[in-house]
């Protein structure tokens, strides 16, 4: 299998440490316009990138999220392209439509004071005007899907493209963009600029790389692996039942923007409204959502008219908000991978953030190894997350060996199987006992997508309850 042929060395040698803008090359108009927007000096991803991406070279970059690479290519990229309001010179993939508009933002800052078009395109919208817009535009930021779309109704040629970006490559190919991708850099001319930044650039993406690119020069930043600086990293260990509650103190803390990341989107609507029953201006934000829908819950939180924000993996792909300063993680995330995305969201521009894992019983094996992949096996140990099935000594839960806790059940010692009520406030049929052990205990239920907690309608009162308790073990 073909590697990534290893950098030539940087043409030019960086002239100092913290060179300014103007020396890596940039112009006194789109400096004046990035100071505009309060960034003086650039990030170290920008001083090496810069320079070579100016001169036309392909450029591999390998950086941590919120490094700042997306003014490592925008900035060249509206330095080097001509207006021509005919059809896109250059073109930015991105894996989401969230990216996608955020990435455009931060082209708009700059292009205006180079007379340039920018338009964007993603699914979720009407394609008519998108595709008006997007044929008038210099440099076009775009999801694969909806990109493929334009250009098969012929609402859009790609054949003056001499610039394209493959912004976020990794996540673009952990979400199955790569045939499209693949089709899209077949589509353009032969002779055009390539530039691919991830934060990882092994395996698949290595491959697309040695494939697309020509003569390219590699820049990684940072340490190879995926550790997050200037993050406070906790792990906590909680009962299944318990994980609302904990959630509820730990937005208690004194914070600013806290996200927090659920696994499926069903499960992101109900942790969101029970949040909002406990008094909390909490949105949620999935792919199940409308586009409106979902620019409408960005635009809450990035105001702080919501300072929670629920959302799953795909959704909060590339999302940059600098006031986040909590990412927690509800459900744990599948790998260390994703950990890294997801916790990426806090800390951003070098700004100091938590990122907060809830570690159920069962979860122990594998989050202990994610921990230990991502160098937070300390952090992970402080957690106490017992490996006797229960942290919660009087909780009488047995140790699980993984699945869906639906399956086994979280009995109680010496309980039969039974059927669960259905969670009465979002409907679902995961449902088990909250076993605190306290009178009365075996009458509360608690909903494990949802968290919702409530009283098991089949069995009414305490004691009726405990009577046929009584019967059952008898
Ligand atoms: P990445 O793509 O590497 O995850 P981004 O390009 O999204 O990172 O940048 C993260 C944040 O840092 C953004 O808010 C961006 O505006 C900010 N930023 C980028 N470059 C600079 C800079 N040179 N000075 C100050 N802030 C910057
Ligand atoms: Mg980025």
């Amino acid at each position: 299998m073909q590697q990534i042929v290893p950098a030539r060395p940087t043409a030019a040698p960086v002239p100092s440490p913290t060179p300014t803008f103007e020396e890596l090359g940039v112009s006194a108009k789109v400096t004046t316009a990035l100071r505009m927007r309060g960034i003086e000096q650039p990030f170290e991803i920008q001083t090496v990138v810069i320079p070579d991406a100016l001169a036309g070279r392909d450029v591999l970059a390998r950086s941590r999220t919120g490094s700042g690479k997306t003014l490592a290519f925008a900035v060249p990229l509206v330095e080097r392209i001509t207006p021509s309001g005919r059809s896109p010179s250059a073109l930015i993939l991105t894996p989401t439509r969230e990216l996608a508009s955020q990435v455009t933002e931060e082209f708009r800052a700059i292009a205006d004071v180079c007379g340039l078009q920018i338009a964007s395109v993603y699914g979720g919208v009407g394609i008519g005007p998108q595709a008006k817009r997007a044929r008038r535009a210099d440099i076009l930021i775009a999801t694969p899907g909806r990109l493929l779309d334009l250009v098969a109704r012929k609402l859009l040629r790609l054949d003056r493209v001499r610039a394209v970006v493959l912004d976020e490559a990794d996540r673009m190919l952990d979400m199955g963009f790569l045939p499209d991708v693949t089709k899209i850099l077949q589509m353009l001319q032969r002779e055009h600029q390539t530039m691919l930044f991830s934060a990882t650039l092994d395996g698949e993406v290595g491959r697309l790389a040695s494939r697309f690119t020509h003569d390219a020069v590699l820049h990684e930043v940072g340490e190879e692996g995926p550790i997050i600086t200037d993050v406070i990293h906790r792990f906590i260990a909680v009962d299944q039942p318990r994980k609302t509650q904990a959630l509820v103190r730990e937005l208690a803390a004194d914070r600013g923007l806290a996200l927090i990341f659920v696994r499926t989107q069903r499960g992101a609507d109900r942790l969101a409204r029970n949040l909002r029953k406990e008094g909390f201006r909490a949105g949620e934000l999935h792919g199940g959502m409308s586009q409106p829908q979902r620019e409408r819950a960005l635009g809450h939180f990035a105001s702080g008219a919501n300072d929670v924000l629920i959302a799953t993996d795909v959704a909060a792909r590339g999302l940059d908000l600098e006031d986040i300063t909590h990412v927690i993680n509800f459900d744990a995330p599948a790998d260390e991978k994703a950990y890294v995305h997801r916790v990426g969201r806090t800390a951003r521009a070098g700004r100091g953030g938590e990122g907060v894992t809830f570690v159920t019983p069962d979860q122990r094996l594998d989050v202990g190894r994610m921990a230990k992949k991502l160098e937070l096996h300390a952090e992970f140990a402080k957690a106490g997350v017992p490996n006797n099935g229960s942290q919660q000594p009087r909780s009488g839960a047995q140790p699980k060996t993984g699945g869906q806790p639906r399956s086994g059940g979280r009995a109680t010692a010496g309980s039969q199987p039974q059927r669960r009520p259905s969670c009465p406030s979002c409907g679902s049929g995961h449902t088990q006992p909250f076993t605190h052990g306290g009178p009365g205990a075996r009458l509360n239920m608690t909903c494990i997508d949802c968290g919702h907690l409530f009283k098991d309608p089949t069995r009414r009162t305490t004691s009726s309850a405990r009577r046929s308790d009584r019967s059952r073990r008898t």
